[in-house]
C-alpha cells in the first residue's frame, strides 16, 4: 500500500524513515492527470528498487497569465490509485502555501537553453519549472529523479540546473510513451476535440517523415524542413520546427548522431509538442548498407 500525503512535515518523517531503513529515494515530479507516460517513469523508479515518491502539483509559477492553469485537469483520487498500481511507495499532493510561502521570493533563472523552442512563446515557463523542481529536490533529497524525453527541453534545462547548482541527484531520461496512433501522451490531450485528433498527428507525421528522409540519405536539415513545411496541414498552427543538437539545443545544418527534430504547435488552443532523434534510422541505413 502506498501512502497518500499532503502535509509537508509528515512527508519528511516518512522519507527519514525510509532512509533509516536503507532505502534510496526515486522521485517522479508530475502535475497529475496521470497517463501511461507518467506511469512509465514511476515503473522505472520502482524497478530500480528505489523508494518511489510521486509528487502531484499543478505548479502556478510555470503558467503565463493567459495560459490554462485553472483549466489544467485535476483528478487526485484517480491519480493516487494509478500511481499506487504503478509501484509508487508514496504520493505527495503538496499544498501551494508549502511550496510558495507568502514571503518566498527567490526563483531560479535558467540561461540560454530556456530562450528557444517553447521558451519563445512561454517566457516564464522554464524558470517556473526549474524553481519548483529545485524546491522539490531539496525537500525530497532523491538519489534519482525521472523525467520524460517528451519534454526534452525541460530535461536539458534541469540537467544543466543540477550541474550548475551541484544538486546531488541523477536525472534519468525515460522514452516518450505514445498512443497507438503515435500521438505523444500528454495530460492536455484531453482537451483535443475528436474532430481535431487527426491534425494532432501532424507532429509525429513530420518526425516520421524526417526520419525516413534521413534514413534515405537526405542529411540537409533545411531540405528536410522544406519538405515537412510543404506537407504541414492547414488548421494546426506551427510554432516551431527546429533541428537541434541534444545537449546545447543549438541549431544544426546537417543530421548527425546528436540531431533531434523538435516540433511545437497550437491546435484550437491546445499546446502540442514532440521531438525525436533523427539518427537511429540513419545508423540503421548505414548498417544495412554494410551488411
Ligand atoms: P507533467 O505532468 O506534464 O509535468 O509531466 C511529468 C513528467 O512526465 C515529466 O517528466 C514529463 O516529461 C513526463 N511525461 C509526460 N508525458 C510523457 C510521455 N508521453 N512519455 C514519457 N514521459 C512523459
Amino acid at each position: 500500500m502506498s501512502n497518500r500525503i499532503t502535509d509537508l512535515e509528515q512527508l519528511k518523517t516518512l522519507l527519514d524513515k525510509a532512509r533509516s531503513r536503507g532505502r534510496n529515494i526515486g522521485f517522479v515530479p508530475t502535475m497529475g492527470y496521470l497517463h501511461d507516460g507518467h506511469l512509465s517513469l514511476i515503473r522505472t523508479s520502482a524497478s530500480l528498487h528505489l523508494f518511489t515518491v510521486v509528487s502531484i502539483f499543478v505548479n502556478p509559477l510555470q503558467f503565463g497569465p493567459n495560459e490554462d492553469y485553472d483549466a489544467y485537469p485535476r483528478t487526485e483520487d484517480r491519480d493516487f490509485a494509478l500511481a499506487q498500481n504503478a509501484g509508487a511507495d508514496l504520493v505527495w499532493f503538496p499544498r501551494k502555501q508549502d511550496i510558495y510561502a507568502s514571503q518566498s521570493e527567490t526563483t531560479v533563472l535558467p540561461g540560454s537553453l530556456a530562450h528557444k523552442l517553447c521558451g519563445l512563446s512561454r517566457p516564464a515557463f522554464f524558470g517556473g519549472i526549474a524553481t519548483v523542481v529545485l524546491k522539490l529536490f531539496n525537500i525530497m533529497g532523491p538519489c534519482h529523479s525521472f523525467f520524460g524525453e517528451k519534454d526534452y527541453q525541460q530535461l536539458t534545462i534541469l540537467r544543466r540546473m543540477v550541474l550548475d547548482f551541484f544538486v546531488p541527484v541523477k536525472i534519468v531520461a525515460c522514452p516518450t510513451v505514445r498512443e497507438a496512433d503515435g500521438l505523444a501522451m500528454s495530460s492536455r490531450n484531453v482537451h483535443l476535440k475528436p474532430k481535431d485528433r487527426h491534425l494532432a498527428l501532424s507532429l509525429i507525421r513530420s518526425i516520421n517523415m524526417a526520419q525516413e528522409m534521413a534514413r534515405a540519405g537526405q542529411l540537409s536539415c533545411s531540405q528536410i524542413r522544406h519538405s515537412l513545411i510543404e506537407q504541414w496541414p492547414a488548421g494546426i498552427e506551427l510554432d516551431y520546427m527546429d533541428f537541434r543538437d541534444d545537449t546545447q539545443l543549438a541549431n544544426v545544418e546537417r543530421v548527425e548522431p546528436s540531431t533531434r527534430l523538435f516540433v511545437g504547435a497550437w491546435l484550437n488552443g491546445v499546446r502540442l509538442i514532440d521531438n525525436a532523434s533523427l539518427w537511429m534510422q540513419q545508423t540503421t541505413r548505414l548498417q544495412d548498407s554494410l551488411s
